[in-house]
C-alpha cells in the first residue's frame, strides 16, 4: 500500500491523515470494534512518536499500511489491532507489559508471536533454524500470526528501495525462500504473487532484467490478442444467455515465469504466460463455461486439470484448460471457478478469518484438519532430537515442493531447483568453481557433473585449473544463471552459439 502526501514534518497532521486514510477500510467492523482499533491506532502513534523509516517518512506509515492490507481482507478486530502494534515492543520504549494493561491476551499473543519472528536473519544456520521453529510454533497456536507477518513483510518489500542493496537483497531472498512458499502452502495466492513480484527484482536483479527484456514485448502482444479473444468469449456467453460472469486477464507474473523457464521450459511452452480467468456465480456454470470453451476453441491434449473435483493440497480449486484460438493461432490457458473458490484462491486460509465467518474462528479447529497438518508436523518435528541442520532440511523439504536442498562439505544448505545437477551446484557455489569443475562427489562417492542431485545430498566439487566450460555443459545445467555464465564463457572462448 503506497501512501503519498502524508506529512513528513508534522506528526499530528500525519497521524490524522493516516487515520482518515485507514478508516474507510474499517467500515465492516461494528462500532465497538472500530473504537478498539482506533485506541490501538492512537497507542501506536504515541509509542512510535517521531520515529522515521529509512525513507525519511514517519514510522507510523508502516503499521498503517500493513493494517490496510489485512483490513482489505476483512480480517477480525484483534488481528488489526495486533498489526498496528506489531513493532511497538521491539522498536519503542513501550513494552509488551505496558500493552498488556490495555489489550486482550489474544492481541498480546499475536504481537509477541510477530515480535519473535522479526529476528529471523540469515546469520548462520543455527539461529535461522531456531527462528523457524519458533515461527511454526506461533503459527500452530494461532495462524493469524503469519497473516500479520506477511502483511508486515509486504510493506517492507514495497519500500526496499530505501535500503542498501545488500540488505534489500537479503530481505527479498528470504521472502522468496520462506514467506512466499508459506503463503502458497496456505493457499494465499494473492500474497504469494505480491511477495514474489516485489522480491524478484531485488533477489535476482540480473535475471529479472534479462527476463523482462526477453518477454516484455511478447507479453504485450499476447495481452492484446487475448483482449480480442475475451470479447469473443463474452459474445459466446451472451448468445448462450449465461449471466453474471466476470472475465479478466491475469497480471504478469515474472517470477513464476522465471521458475518455469528454470525448470527447462521455453517461453513458447509456457501457455499460461497470459491466462484468462472466468469467475462464475455457481458450480454448475463452471462446467457449462468449461464445455463452451472446449467446443469454441481447440483444446490441447492432456491440458485439462479439474482442481474442482481434485483440489490442490493447499485447497486451491479451479478448472484449468489450455486451448488454441484458431483465428489468431494463440494458445492460452483458461481458469474457471466460482466466486467462492476465487476468494479462496486469493486469500486462502485467511478467508476463514474474514469477518463474516467469525464462527469458524471460535473453534480454531480447522488447523487440525489434514490440509494444514503440515504446520503441526513442523512443530512436532521441532520437538524431536534432530540437529539444527537436519531440522532445517526437513522443514525445507516440506515447504518447497519443486526445490531441493543439498549440503556443502561445510554444512551449508544450498537451494536448487528440482532436477539440478552437480554442475548447477558448482556454479551456485562460485563461478570459478563452476568453470573449473571436473568431478563431483555425492555423499562421498564420485559421480559425473551431470548427476541429478537429490534433497539432502552432501555435494563436493573437485576442480581442475585446466578445466573449462564445454558446449555440452549447456545441456547439463538447469539453473538459468549457470547457463548464462556458461554461454558467456563459451563466447569468450570463441565458440559460436546458435541464437536461442
Ligand atoms: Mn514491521
Amino acid at each position: 500500500m503506497y501512501m503519498h502526501n502524508i506529512s513528513r514534518d508534522n506528526l499530528e497532521i500525519a497521524s490524522k491523515q493516516l487515520w482518515d486514510f485507514l478508516k474507510p477500510y474499517l467500515l465492516y467492523l461494528n462500532s465497538a470494534d472500530l473504537e478498539q482499533v482506533e485506541i490501538a491506532f492512537m497507542q501506536m502513534v504515541d509509542a512510535h512518536q517521531e520515529q522515521r523509516r529509512k525513507s525519511g517518512e514517519y514510522y507510523i506509515i508502516h503499521p498503517v499500511s500493513a493494517c490496510i492490507t489485512l483490513a482489505d481482507m476483512k480480517l477480525d478486530r484483534d488481528t488489526l489491532i495486533a498489526v498496528l502494534l506489531h513493532d511497538v515492543p521491539e522498536d519503542t520504549e513501550v513494552s509488551l507489559r505496558q500493552l498488556e494493561k490495555i489489550f486482550s491476551r489474544e492481541v498480546i499473543f499475536l504481537i509477541s508471536g510477530v515480535t519473535k519472528l522479526s529476528s529471523i536473519r540469515y546469520q548462520g544456520e543455527d539461529r535461522y533454524a531456531e527462528n523457524l521453529r519458533r515461527m511454526f510454533v506461533a503459527m500452530s497456536r494461532d495462524i493469524r500470526v503469519i497473516f500479520i507477518k506477511l502483511a508486515d513483510r509486504l510493506h517492507n518489500l514495497e519500500t526496499l528501495d530505501a535500503l542498501p542493496p545488500e540488505k534489500a537483497r537479503r530481505i527479498a531472498l528470504e521472502s522468496l525462500e520462506i514467506y512466499a512458499p508459506i503463503a502458497e502452502r496456505l493457499g494465499m495466492g494473492k500474497f504469494q504473487d505480491k511477495l514474489e513480484n516485489l522480491s524478484f527484482p531485488y533477489a535476482y536483479a540480473q535475471e529479472y532484467k534479462a527476463l523482462v527484456e526477453e518477454v516484455a514485448q511478447e507479453y504485450d502482444i499476447r495481452q492484446n490478442v487475448l483482449e480480442h479473444i475475451q470479447k469473443n468469449i463474452e459474445h459466446i456467453f451472451e448468445e448462450e444467455d449465461i449471466k453474471n460472469i466476470i472475465i479478466y486477464g491475469r497480471a504478469k507474473k515474472y517470477y513464476s515465469l522465471y521458475k518455469k523457464l528454470g525448470a527447462g521450459k521455453t517461453v513458447d511452452e509456457v501457455y499460461d504466460l497470459i491466462a484468462l480467468r472466468i469467475i462464475t456465480p455457481d458450480l454448475a456454470t463452471c462446467y457449462q463455461v468449461f464445455s463452451l470453451i472446449q467446443s469454441h476453441f481447440e483444446p490441447l491434449e492432456n491440458r485439462v486439470k479439474d482442481y474442482i473435483a481434485n483440489p490442490k493440497d493447499n485447497g486451491y480449486q479451479s478448472i484449468h484448460t489450455t486451448v488454441r484460438d484458431i483465428e489468431t493461432n494463440t494458445v492460452f490457458e483458461v481458469q474457471i471457478r466460482t466466486e467462492e473458490m476465487h476468494e479462496y484462491c486469493e486469500y486462502g486460509v485467511a478467508s476463514h478469518w474474514s469477518y463474516k465467518q467469525k464462527s469458524d474462528i471460535e473453534t480454531h479447529s480447522f488447523i487440525d484438519t489434514d490440509r494444514f497438518k503440515w504446520i503441526q508436523d513442523l512443530v512436532n518435528l521441532g520437538k524431536e532430537p534432530l540437529s539444527e541442520q537436519e531440522y532445517l532440511q526437513y522443514v525445507k523439504l516440506d515447504l518447497f515442493q519443486d526445490q531441493i536442498f543439498v549440503m556443502t562439505p561445510k554444512g551449508d544448505a544450498i537451494r536448487l531447483l528440482e532436477g539440478a545437477t552437480a554442475l548447477d551446484f558448482a556454479f551456485r557455489i562460485h563461478q570459478d568453481i563452476g568453470k573449473h569443475a571436473s568431478l563431483a562427489k555425492v555423499n562421498g562417492s564420485p559421480v559425473k557433473l551431470s548427476e541429478n542431485l537429490k534433497n539432502g545430498d552432501l555435494v563436493e566439487i573437485i576442480t581442475d585449473k585446466k578445466q573449462k566450460p564445454h558446449r555440452d555443459w549447456l545441456n547439463m545445467v538447469k539453473t538459468p544463471s549457470a547457463a548464462r555464465t556458461i554461454r558467456n564463457n563459451l563466447r569468450k572462448q570463441g565458440v559460436k552459439l546458435g541464437e536461442r
